[in-house]
């Protein structure tokens, strides 16, 4: 069910101003000229390329993440760097939150792999290696810097690309990086490293390294939202809170939230805070302490998302957590099936 081996990301760099090592990193690994820079919309006439690397020969794309990255977006991407670029990309370098890393993730994979980007979202669809990949998180939480998946949304389902061949290479931390990111995002994006490592800790895949990731980003979580440790401790906490799911899995509140987002529209990290705040049944004592940091950080979540909602919709929304097999086994055990029926999941969808 899950990895059979143990894998992290085999280079990594910690320290405020790192950003400026790329140079440094781009010539120690040997990596050739043809550089594709995946950077986030934000950034956009920031002056921020200034302290990145050029070569002559490289693509950039200021990806706009309004909405959350989907399979048709990779597919655009791919098609412009095949007809821009006259010879093989050499490295795919995203700078952003979750969704660029997952933009720079795909692509790297799609460059090597025919089809489009919807063929492999699932488990261990890529055959071919991908194009070698730098990630360089600018905002802390998803663990999608270390992680081993690509979430992409695609016509049918959110779902990640999950293989080991979505894995970054390098990762340059630097978090300085963070100090742009607007409170609310900054909550609800490390509320998911809080919620990875909450779905891991109390899941039926936990083995001791990913207890002892969780545990370790459940603390500096806590230490971050009610105590006052910042955005060093947060980007640690995201990686911790990644690694703890490489080697076991999330749970039911990922399962309903693919769901939020796909009819919604919301964010990972919203998507997860709305459905955490209903879940005292199944992570009470997490769920008390999740809403201990809300009232700290003063952050009033969306209610009566589903008041109006359509049987037709909320129908589709049952599907796409009905999906999420592995997760739900991880939570609730083989037979979840018995437990989370139709029915208990409508009832917790219209409480949201
Ligand atoms: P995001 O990447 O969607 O970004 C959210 C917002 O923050 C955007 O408006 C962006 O412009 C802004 N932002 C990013 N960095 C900033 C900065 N330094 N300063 C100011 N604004 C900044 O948010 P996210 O929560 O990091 O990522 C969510 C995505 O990650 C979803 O698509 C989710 O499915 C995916 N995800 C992936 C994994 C994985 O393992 N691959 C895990 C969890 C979630
Ligand atoms: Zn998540």
């Amino acid at each position: 069910m899950i990895p059979q081996k143990t894998f992290v990301s085999p280079k990594i760099i910690f320290g405020r101003g790192y950003l400026k090592k790329l140079a440094t990193v781009l010539l120690e690994e040997k990596i050739g000229n043809n550089i594709v820079y995946f950077i986030d919309g934000f950034f956009t006439n920031s002056g921020f390329e200034k302290v990145l690397t050029f070569t002559g020969n490289e693509l950039f794309f200021y990806v706009d993440t309004k909405e959350e990255p989907k399979t048709e977006d990779i597919d655009k991407f791919v098609s412009n760097i095949k007809e821009s670029m006259t010879s093989q990309s050499d490295v795919i370098i995203g700078i952003g939150g979750g969704s660029v890393m997952d933009v720079a993730k795909a692509v790297s994979i799609l460059l090597t792999n025919a089809g489009l980007a919807e063929d492999y979202q699932g488990w261990d669809l890529v055959k071919n290696d991908p194009i070698y990949k730098i990630g360089i998180p600018t905002l802390s939480g998803t663990g999608a810097e270390v992680s081993r998946t690509a979430v992409l949304t695609g016509p049918k389902k959110k779902q990640g690309i999950n293989s080991l061949k979505s894995m970054f290479d390098y990762i340059i931390l630097d978090p300085e990086l963070l100090q742009t990111v607007p409170k609310e995002q900054r909550f609800y994006t490390g509320m998911d490293c809080y919620i990875h490592s909450v779905e891991a800790i109390n899941g039926n895949f936990i083995n001791n390294f990913s207890h002892a990731y969780a545990d370790k980003a459940l603390q500096l979580c806590e230490e971050v939202f009610l105590g006052n440790k910042g955005d060093d401790d947060l980007m640690i906490a995201s990686m911790f809170g990644g690694y703890s799911i490489v080697y076991s899995e999330v749970g039911v509140c990922h399962a309903l939230s693919y769901g939020i987002s796909l009819a919604y529209g919301i964010h990972h990290g919203e998507a997860n805070c709305i459905v955490f705040d209903q879940l005292d049944e199944y992570y009470p004592q997490h769920v008390q302490l999740f809403r201990k940091m809300l009232n700290k950080y003063g952050i009033q979540l969306r209610k009566g998302l589903t008041k109006n909602i359509t049987p037709k919709l909320l129908d589709k929304m049952v599907d796409a957590t009905l999906l999420m097999e592995k997760p739900l086994s991880n939570a609730l055990g083989a037979n979840w099936q018995d437990v989370f029926t139709r029915k208990k999941i409508k009832e917790l969808f219209l409480k949201m």
